[in-house]
């Protein structure tokens, strides 16, 4: 196993508080055993997400200072669309305040009622927008995705005749473009091959549709494609990133990610007419065009964040560091999705917990069970995220994947804390067999994960006895 050494060191702590496991007790309780309604002032280690919880350089910092808060204009806007220019290549640069309204000004200009836009797999606002127009989102991934023992390199693969298959079902003219998810969020963080995009092109051109990243996590992506695939062990992240763009037509962006910023994102593409009628609708509902619902010091910070992530030291230590906490784990036994992604280790909790059946929710009690153990949140990726209910029985359907995903911060927890985790999740699957299903008590009727609310069967086998 290789030890992830840092390429930095800290100039600046945020101390964090260690509770006792009665104070996380009772915090469980009173958040009705969902973790998105803890305060996090009383997680240790929190692993909900990657998106957001970046630490920012000094250099960033000292950028910050230099914010130009003119209206119009802003030297910051300048130097950020330069940047993007270099690395995206694409015509049109438009800042968005994060990922999901470049998503929204792009569908709801290029899409319409009755459409399908097919993914290798849709990341949930990704979905959620593009049906909010009224069209389908079609998820066309390899199916070795959805196997977590397949350890191929690239399963986050567009299924390049699916794809064709699809676009000969319902029409050329009923999808206006194509996403390739950069890497595979929803599938485990895996990376898409350049030669998968190559292929995904060249279809596309013959049928005159136009192809679009979602490229959250593009860096990431590259150091796959740089690490894994043949002939590109010489080049350069940025040129491997100029090569992938150069495929597309444009592309989608959170800077929360692999901008290492804690806000913003973009929106980049050549087409003149969408970005007109784009740029029309983003001065509506977002702001002028060269600032676009951010200030000038968060445009200067996503600047200079995106040239560090390009770092291959940084990258060797991001991806590594995950990978460490996933070989740790694997070592031990504790059963993971393989190959560990780049932003994510997935714990599988059907194997974790096998004697507690889908419909008393394992990944969510695992979930609760590491945080009341150990102080760790991740979230749950299984039927509180993706149960639904049929219809006319209402019975709910289990999705095939019961998942604790650990997302990991960028350049946030030392490898020590991170080894804590490890050391942490192995003792809690020493003592497996002690943990209980849960109920659900409330659910909303839509995204239920975040507010919905359980109770531990024991503790309802309990109050059963008292009455
Ligand atoms: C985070 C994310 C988004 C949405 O970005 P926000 O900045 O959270 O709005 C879209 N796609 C993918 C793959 C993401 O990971």
């Amino acid at each position: 196993m290789k030890f992830p050494s840092e390429p930095f060191k800290i100039k600046v702590v945020e101390p964090i508080r260690r509770t006792t496991r009665a104070e996380r007790e009772r915090l469980l309780r009173e958040a009705g055993y969902n973790l998105f309604r803890l305060p996090a002032e009383s997680v240790y280690v929190d692993l909900l997400t990657d998106s957001g919880t970046s630490a920012m350089s000094d250099h960033q910092w000292a950028g910050m200072m230099l914010g130009d808060e003119s209206y119009a204009g802003s030297k910051n806007y300048y130097h950020f669309e330069d940047t993007v220019r270099s690395i995206f290549g694409y015509k049109h640069v438009i800042p968005t305040h994060q990922g999901r309204m470049a998503e929204n000004l792009l569908f709801s200009t290029v899409v319409k009622p009755g459409m399908c836009v097919p993914n290798n797999i849709h990341f949930d606002t990704t979905r959620a927008n593009v049906e909010h127009q009224g069209a389908q989102a079609l998820d066309v991934v390899v199916k070795m995705a959805y196997d977590p023992h397949d350890e191929s390199p690239f399963k986050g693969n567009m299924d390049v005749i699916r794809l064709e298959e699809t676009i000969n079902r319902v029409g050329r003219d009923r999808i206006p473009l194509v996403l390739l998810t950069i890497t595979n969020n929803s599938g485990g963080g895996q990376p898409v091959s350049m030669e998968n995009i190559r292929n995904t092109r060249a279809l596309l051109e013959r049928y005159g549709i136009p192809l679009f990243f979602d490229a959250c996590r593009f860096a990431e992506n590259c150091f796959f494609i740089k690490e894994r695939e043949p002939g590109y062990a010489d080049r350069s992240i940025l040129e491997i990133a100029r090569e992938l763009f150069s495929y597309g037509d444009g592309c989608t962006m959170s800077a929360k990610k692999d901008g290492l910023v804690n806000i913003g994102g973009f929106l980049n593409l050549n087409h003149d007419q969408w970005a007109q009628d784009i740029t029309n609708m983003l001065i509506l509902v977002e702001g002028f065009p060269t600032y676009g619902g951010l200030a000038g010091r968060d445009l200067e910070a996503m600047a200079r964040g995106l040239r560090e992530v390009l770092d291959e030291d940084y990258l060797n230590f991001r991806v590594g560091q995950v990978r460490y906490l996933g070989e740790l784990l694997d070592q031990a036994g504790v059963p993971i999705v393989k190959p560990i992604g780049g932003h994510a280790v997935y714990l599988n909790a059907k194997e974790f917990l096998p004697h507690i059946p889908q419909a008393e929710f394992p990944a969510q009690s695992l979930a609760v069970s590491l945080y009341r153990e150990h102080g760790i949140r991740g979230v749950e990726i299984g039927t509180v995220m993706f149960g639904t209910k049929e219809a006319g029985t209402g019975r709910t359907l289990h999705p095939e994947l019961e998942l604790v995903r650990l997302a990991i911060p960028r350049r946030v927890y030392t490898n020590m804390q991170i080894a804590y985790v490890a050391e942490s999740i192995i003792d809690l699957y020493r003592r497996r067999e002690g943990i209980r299903g849960l109920a659900m008590t409330y659910e909303a009727p839509m995204l239920r994960h975040f507010t919905a609310r359980f109770e531990e069967l024991e503790d309802r086998s309990l109050a059963r006895a008292a009455s």
